[in-house]
């Protein structure tokens, strides 16, 4: 029988990527559910080649489009918050892999986690946003998450077959991103261009500027804390310019472990769809001889503060990572639109998580509410 799938983004990097993963791994894998947010051309698309039961358009102007040119087929056709909600909700799946942007992700991780359905999560925010809630889900539910995040994937490959008591710090790699050299009394030149361009990784719109304030990289200690149970002092960030090392761990004994690679997503997704085998791949391998000298430097706080918030807000808990997490969604977004200068994301950022009402055990409803106060805060910054 082949691992039933749903996949929540699919007309994203990491949608697209997945479905590779699944054209190849036909027999072993079967898309049953597909939602995309707004691109109603490819999601048909990937509608007629995959077949699934049921699909959701998230744009309720699209539908139409949708529904249209599905009419011959037997595809159910969801759409609006809702629909992606309720498709989420399906425990006739084995695996969610959830591919959402941003703080929309976070319900439909926990949507699947009340249905007991395995999560292949690349929406860090789910964790950001809501790291205790989604943890305490856990302990009540059969799911299990899948980490999809390279870096994460990269950890848990590595911690395979270790006892983790003799495991000493967990070591994130970052590239540094595009910015890591540029002069600092530059970055309010920076264009939306120059940020999207990320060195290694071919990714969406949203992580890329993630990428280029480090933002990202912060976010994914606080990811690794969640997923891992790891203690915040024992989360460590190294740059690595080529993204060849995707992250390693440090055992007591000072031996490392690193997990290592050509920079492919097809490669973390697939291992946590087929987990716990590593199957054969058509994907291009890494070439020792090709791949040059690999180097490590210290992240740079001063240069990247967005990295610094990610701390701080671990440190708070309660809603801290939440407003740090939306207001850092609303203003990439404002960044994108040429609203914002791209120093001015981590400032909004770093107000938000300073000033917001901060709830120690916050439920679903006041993350609800915070989104609305951050929302209108990020707007007032001009
Ligand atoms: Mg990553």
């Amino acid at each position: 029988m082949p691992k039933r799938i749903s996949i929540l983004g699919s007309t994203g990097s990491i949608g697209v990527n997945s479905l590779e993963v699944i054209s190849h791994l036909k027999n072993k894998l079967e898309v049953i559910y597909l939602t995309a947010h707004r691109n109603a051309d490819l999601l048909v698309q990937q509608a007629l080649k995959f077949k699934p039961k049921a699909i959701c358009i998230s744009d309720e102007s699209k539908y139409d489009d949708v529904k249209g040119q599905l009419n011959n087929t037997s595809i159910k056709i969801y759409q609006g918050r809702e629909g992606l909600l309720e498709i989420a909700s399906r425990d006739d799946v084995d695996i969610m892999l959830n591919g959402l942007v941003g703080a929309s992700g976070m319900e439909p991780t926990l949507k699947a986690i009340n249905a007991s359905v395995d999560v292949a999560l690349s929406n860090k925010e789910s964790l950001v946003m809501a790291g205790e809630i989604i943890r305490k889900a856990l302990n009540k539910s059969k799911s299990k998450l899948f980490p999809v995040d390279s870096e994460h994937s990269a950890i848990w490959q590595c911690l395979r077959g270790e006892k983790l008591d003799d495991v000493r710090n967990i070591i994130l790699t970052g590239s540094g991103g595009p910015f890591r050299e540029r002069e600092i009394s530059t970055f309010y030149d920076i264009k939306v261009e120059d940020a999207l361009k990320h060195p290694n990784w071919s990714m969406g719109r949203k992580i890329s500027i993630d990428s280029a304030t480090m933002m990202n990289k912060g976010f994914e200690v606080i990811e690794a804390y969640w997923l891992f149970n790891f203690k915040l002092e024992n989360i460590k960030i190294v740059v690595h310019p080529q993204s060849i090392i995707h992250s390693m761990i440090e055992l007591k004994d000072g031996a490392i472990k690193a997990q290592m690679g050509v920079p492919d997503m097809k490669v973390p997704i697939q291992y946590a769809l087929t987990y716990p085998r590593h199957i054969t791949s058509p994907w291009e391998r890494l070439n020792f001889f090709d791949c040059g000298d690999l180097t490590f430097q210290k992240p740079d706080f001063k240069r990247f503060p967005c990295i610094d918030l990610a701390f701080r807000s671990l440190k708070k808990k309660g809603t801290a990572g939440a407003a740090l997490n939306l207001a850092n969604d609303y203003s990439v977004d404002r960044f994108l639109k040429n609203e914002i200068k791209f120093p001015e994301i981590p400032k909004i950022n770093e107000s938000s998580l300073e000033n917001h009402n901060w709830i120690k055990n916050p439920t679903l409803e006041d993350l609800k509410e915070l989104d609305i106060w951050v929302k209108e805060h990020v707007k007032g910054f001009s």
